[in-house]
């Protein structure tokens, strides 16, 4: 028997080629309002946007203060005058229309998904956006359930985001669900606090810093698979930290 029946796997970056269709959208846009668009333009919004995410996850600002500011501030570093609401609305849209999946990440789905396991995709995001990724890039072949913070009411790293997704799936028992992605603050954090191992995806091999602790780390989907294949610590009792350890 498997260690874990529950996979709940993160969207942005953990499947979906989050960056492209950031960098697609943020051309279109910036390019339709008249505004700068360069290489610089796009590492600064990167930066503005991540710490505005994070403002927002430790509850100091709202949605919609991040949706007009990460643009307002790009225009007060960049120049340009458009209406950061106009632009935000226009970024969105032009976000739901593009959907990448990451190198292998089609594979490892249909892999996954012969595992027998209950399998979902929990991520923080917008519906529309990512209930088309979901539908375009195919994966509700492979993974049955979709949970969107903002339709659960609670965003991932908070408790009441898991819960909600435990209630809806008849989970009691959390030791037999592990959240997997590549997100620290989001992912890992979240599943620290929820009670439930986790597995940080970490393709780039960066450095683990902050609170989040994650159970195991994994480079590479066929890591993550050997993982999610294991049988539980019954017949295992001292699994490694790091499959890369193996
Ligand atoms: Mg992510």
């Amino acid at each position: 028997m498997a260690r874990y029946q529950t996979v709940l796997l993160d969207a942005d970056m953990t499947l979906f080629d989050f960056r492209r269709s950031e960098r697609e959208a943020l051309r279109n846009t910036l390019q339709s309002f008249g505004l700068p668009w360069d290489e610089q333009v796009l590492r600064d919004y990167a930066k503005i946007n991540s710490a505005l995410w994070d403002a927002f996850a430790r509850g100091e600002i709202d949605q919609d203060f991040l949706s007009a500011e990460r643009f307002a501030a790009l225009m007060r570093a960049h120049g340009g005058h458009a209406d950061p609401w106009k632009v935000n609305h226009s970024y969105e849209l032009a976000l739901g229309e593009t959907a990448y999946l990451l190198p292998g990440a089609e594979d490892f789905c249909r892999t996954l998904s012969g595992l027998g396991l209950t399998l979902a995709i929990a991520t923080n995001g917008l519906p529309a956006a990512q209930r088309g990724r979901y539908a375009r890039t195919g994966l509700d072949r492979y993974i049955p359930h979709l949970f969107i913070s903002m339709e659960l009411g609670a965003q991932k790293p908070r408790p009441a985001f898991f819960d909600r997704i435990c209630e809806a799936l008849g989970i009691r028992d959390r030791s037999q669900a592990v959240m997997v992605g590549d997100g620290l603050g989001t992912d890992i954090l979240g599943g620290n606090r929820a009670g439930m191992d986790t597995i940080w995806y970490n393709p780039d091999r960066l450095p683990l810093t902050g609170p989040a602790r994650p159970t195991y780390t994994a480079g590479s989907y066929g890591e993550i698979l050997d993982l999610l294949s294991r049988p539980s610590p019954q017949a295992c009792p001292t699994p490694p930290k790091n499959v890369s350890d193996l």
